[in-house]
């Protein structure tokens, strides 16, 4: 059966690659997620990942502790890229061509982030691998993602989370949330559910890119998100 999607931009968040801790990078997790990347890479699906750094350094959090926001940010920003070279990495260990690419000028790091070169490499069967963000402080990394998405015209964001996928209140806390298969990002807004941060959420929204919320814990992993067995919500 052919892919379903031609082109995906998948969200790895800092936290994810950190496993069970809080902090740094867990290599079995590391590995877990760049083997689910292989796999799908192998059907012939394209893939772009926008990689967090939460597990290294918030920007948000250092302010909060006196850095100035902007020199937080960058540091931030930095942390996406330790995580971007270990995943590019360990994805090529995998024996798929992987390549890394910085948003912030780093040249001897990695090739410095544009549409039309990274969008070269996807073509020519590449996993590229986006860190520093937006290349911009006050931004996430949920907001790179959609903005990336929508450069490379890629055919949904993927965004993996605790839980599996978008509900109808926290469903952590009541027990009687329930899921949606399906919401419009109208209904999102319309019933202040969150899925992506506010600038995120704006930029899909504005530019009609669908974003699957899905477990990041599932067992049929990306694959079974893709081909619809895993549980998940669609938001478009
Ligand atoms: N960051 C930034 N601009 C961006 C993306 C990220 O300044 O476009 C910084 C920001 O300080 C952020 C940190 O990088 O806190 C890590 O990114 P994020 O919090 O999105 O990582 P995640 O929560 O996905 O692991």
């Amino acid at each position: 059966m052919a892919p379903a999607y031609k082109r995906i931009l998948l969200k790895v968040s800092g936290e994810a690659l950190a496993g069970d801790n809080s902090f740094g990078i867990e290599p079995p997790f590391l590995q877990g997620i760049a083997k689910q990347i292989a796999e799908v890479a192998s059907t012939g699906v394209q893939i772009a990942i926008v990689v967090g750094g939460g597990n290294i350094f918030r920007g948000m959090a250092g302010a909060a502790d006196g850095t100035d926001r902007v020199t937080a940010d960058l540091m931030g920003m930095l942390g996406t890229m330790i995580n971007a070279l270990a995943l590019s990495n360990a994805i090529s260990r995998q024996g798929v061509r992987s390549k890394p690419y910085s948003a912030v000028s780093m040249p001897s790091v990695a090739d410095t982030f544009t549409a039309r070169e990274a969008k070269s490499a996807l073509e020519d069967g590449m996993v590229v691998v986006l860190g520093g963000g937006t290349g911009n402080p006050f931004f996430t990394t949920d907001t790179a993602s959609t903005l990336r998405a929508i450069e490379l015209e890629c055919d949904v964001v993927l965004k993996g989370t605790k839980v599996d996928g978008v509900y109808s209140d926290d469903p952590m806390k009541n027990p009687d949330a329930t899921r949606y298969d399906a919401i419009s990002f109208e209904d999102v807004l319309r019933q202040d559910l969150r899925v992506m941060d506010t600038a995120a959420f704006a930029l899909a929204r504005d530019n009609r890119m669908p974003i699957i919320v899905y477990a990041l814990n599932d067992e049929s992993g990306l694959a079974g998100v893709l081909s619809g067995t895993a549980r998940s919500t669609r938001v478009g």
